[in-house]
């Protein structure tokens, strides 16, 4: 059904590609779509989570090198297609009061910068759909709420005839959603199947501390259940970044499988109506070559506006 169509997902560090919508990125490319990751950073600041790669020379030497290793490996593993944009990770400010962000930093770029950096990468690719975090980064990184406004920038930008006229031949992508990964319907629900098998929920304390971040809804649901082993073994490629024994991978697959089978996401803008609750991001595209007819037809007007009320942006 999505054969020929092109999908675009935008993330802040080389291992989000991984623990974001991957089981959706290795759905699609296995039913030949065009998968296309974009690294906006490279993951310098990154530290070594993984405890049995903490101390090696090898590794310690050349951080960064050892980390697009890691990315080339899940990018095979995931069967995507992967761009660098090239701008440098800010790190998680830590501390009371917060230190100030590392000068040349990703999150202290200039918007008209970064947005350009990937209207050139939209317009090469010419993707249909995009994916991106939501207007809070999905979760408090600079670096992954800069990601946002650069993908929302840029989404509006790259169709824009006179804009960045260096960057390519203008392309409208046709919808932009948000990854809602960790929903508390979602981790209530394998909580409570967790226990209701034994087993020890990972999840307790996230949900007895769990306050509400932001409004905005699920509108699509891409189930992706027989790709989920495919994320696993993706984010274990960045051997570095997770730990195997670690958090992520203590719910069994097959609870997963059968709890809750899909992936999330959230229209944010679409030139297309959205009815929830779709089960394609393509959805309403018609063929790849309508979609690519509609992407460039000029004359596109806004269908949905998904973004949330309480969402008041800066950019
Ligand atoms: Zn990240």
């Amino acid at each position: 059904m999505s054969r020929g169509m092109r999908l675009m997902a935008v993330h802040a560090h080389p291992d989000d590609e991984s623990s974001k919508g991957s089981a959706t990125t290795a759905k699609y490319v296995a039913e030949g779509s065009r998968v296309r990751v974009v690294s906006c950073t490279g993951g310098e600041r990154g530290d070594i989570l993984n405890e049995r790669l903490k101390g090696r020379p090898e590794i310690e030497r050349d951080l960064v090198a050892y980390r697009r290793r890691e990315m080339r490996a899940a990018q095979g593993v995931l069967g995507c297609e992967h761009t660098w944009l090239g701008f440098v990770d800010s790190g998680l400010p830590e501390g009371d009061p917060l230190p100030p962000l590392p000068e040349g930093c990703f999150a202290l770029e200039d918007l008209e910068v970064t947005t350009e950096a990937l209207v050139r990468v939209i317009r090469e690719f010419r993707p249909h759909v995009l994916t991106t975090y939501d207007e809070k980064g999905g979760y408090p990184h600079p670096d992954h709420m800069m990601c946002h406004r650069v993908a929302m920038s840029a989404f509006v930008a790259a169709g824009e005839h006179g804009r960045y006229p260096d960057a390519g031949e203008p392309w409208q992508p046709l919808k932009v959603y948000y990854n809602s990964g960790h929903s508390l319907e979602r981790l209530t629900a394998i909580h409570e199947a967790m226990a209701a098998e034994g087993l020890e929920s990972p999840y307790t304390d996230w949900l007895a501390n769990w306050k509400p971040r932001r409004t905005g809804r699920v509108t699509t649901e891409i189930v992706c259940a027989d790709y989920f082993e495919t994320r696993d073994r993706a984010l274990l490629a960045h051997a570095t970044q997770v730990d195997p024994d670690g958090f992520w991978f203590r719910v069994p697959v097959p609870l997963q499988q059968r709890v809750w089978p899909h992936e999330d996401f959230e229209a944010a803008l679409s030139y297309v109506p959205i009815r929830p609750v779709e089960d394609d991001l393509f959805a309403g595209l018609g063929t790849p070559e309508e979609a690519d007819a509609l992407a460039t037809s000029g004359d596109l007007m806004l269908a949905y506006d998904g973004r949330p009320p309480d969402m008041e942006e800066s950019a």
